[in-house]
């Protein structure tokens, strides 16, 4: 057996930048060089063109002593304090968050605003205004996280159904607002190609990714470095998978989907709290933890009835996409923190594909891992061909 299919780059420069990116921004000229597999003196030609590029810097002294360059110190390589950004954004149910991220997911600058309606007028005009205000010089573009599955070709957003917001032509809407390349992905899938570049799921060859946010459930498959999209990009969305027929009634017009069972509002339901206003849902479902931590029977029951949910729902997917990992991220991976047996109980005794319970599950490492995947996206043209992106930069 070879080793796991993990993300390649085009070419030799693309790998540098996507291993310096991984690396967090920083690494040892010996420790690239070995990721590389390359020679010496063809990692000394690679780090030439960046550097000349404005995109590495090198400092002599920093890096570690390593066996692969004969025992001698090796240069440190970083990410030039002056380097091209990306604008990365997230649209959220009652927010939009925006930041300033650098190679290596380095948040330079990071604002948040409520928004007052559901208007799309409104939250667009908001995020361009947000947007705008992080520009910079050296920006390369911009990446939007929705809670939407998002149609590739154009952005168009087909159903953003806790926002009420079916069929917006969100890329084109942003574009006659902003000057700059805008690239638009759901939000979970963000997420996990966050997770799989700098979390909990570096190194899974299929990377099975689940999230809860204020509302709604997620999900995602990272299949060899790149997301499982779909036809159209509307891939994948877990979150309406039925758990149970006879359960509460969706957004999506379904009932019983692993979304309604298991987020914060089946928690909440669960719990018998459901007067939350959609701003407050977050602060009440952190009181139901805190509570079935310390004891309470009624709070206690709605982490047990979610996590058997949730565990139903992992051992389909699991089927479907013979992940090597999964990793959940949001309150998802704190439920399972505190409730994984009863998890574990389900993905493996109803996953046949698992039946030795050897994948491994984990919570998500990322606290902004939707921002940052949103920096992924916007990076990507980067990482995909460095010469021609900072070449037109520079023109
Ligand atoms: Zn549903």
């Amino acid at each position: 057996m070879g080793p796991p299919a993990q993300e390649r780059a085009r070419d030799s420069l693309g790998s540098l930048v996507l291993q310096l990116h991984t690396l967090g921004g920083v690494a040892s000229r010996a420790e690239l060089t070995e990721r590389l597999g390359c020679g010496r003196s063809a990692m000394g030609y690679l780090l030439g063109e960046l550097r000349s590029r404005g995109l590495v810097s090198i400092d002599p002294a920093g890096g570690r002593t390593s066996s692969a360059d004969g025992g001698r110190p090796s240069h440190s390589v970083l990410v030039a304090d002056d380097a091209p950004t990306v604008v990365a954004a997230q649209l959220g149910v009652d927010s939009v968050t925006v930041a300033r991220v650098g190679l290596g997911g380095k948040v330079h600058a990071r604002v948040e605003r409520s928004l007052r309606t559901r208007d799309t007028t409104d939250a667009l005009d908001t995020l361009s205004e947000l947007i705008t205000e992080l520009t910079a010089p050296k920006v390369l573009g911009v990446g939007l996280a929705v809670p939407s599955p998002v149609r590739r070709t154009d952005g168009y957003a087909a159903a953003a159904l806790h926002l009420g917001w079916r069929g917006v032509p969100l890329r084109e809407l942003l574009l006659e607002r902003l000057p700059l390349p805008l690239a638009l992905g759901n939000d979970a899938n963000l997420a996990a190609m966050a997770e799989y570049r700098h979390g909990a799921g570096k190194g899974a060859t299929q990377l099975l990714y689940l999230m809860t946010g204020h509302v709604g459930l997620g999900g995602a498959v990272v299949s060899e470095g790149r997301l499982f999209l779909g036809a159209r990009g509307y891939a994948m969305e877990p979150g309406h998978l039925t758990v149970d027929p006879a359960g509460a009634p969706c957004p999506c017009g379904s009932t019983g989907c692993l979304e309604v069972e298991a987020d914060h509002r089946g928690l909440l339901r669960a719990a018998g709290r459901t007067d939350h206003a959609l701003h407050d849902v977050p602060e009440a479902v952190e009181e139901v933890f805190k509570e079935a931590v310390a004891g309470d029977p009624r709070c206690g029951a709605a982490l047990d009835q979610a996590a058997r949910h949730l565990g139903n729902g992992l051992a389909s997917l699991i089927n479907l996409a013979d992940a090597d990992r999964i990793v959940l991220g949001g309150t998802l991976g704190r439920l399972y923190s505190l409730r994984s047996r009863l998890v574990d109980e389900r993905v493996t005794g109803r996953s046949f594909l698992n039946d030795g319970g050897e994948i491994p599950v984990l919570p998500g490492a990322l606290p902004d891992s939707v921002l940052l995947g949103a920096a992924e996206l916007a990076l990507q043209p980067l990482l995909d061909d460095p010469k021609r992106v900072l070449d037109g930069l520079a023109r």
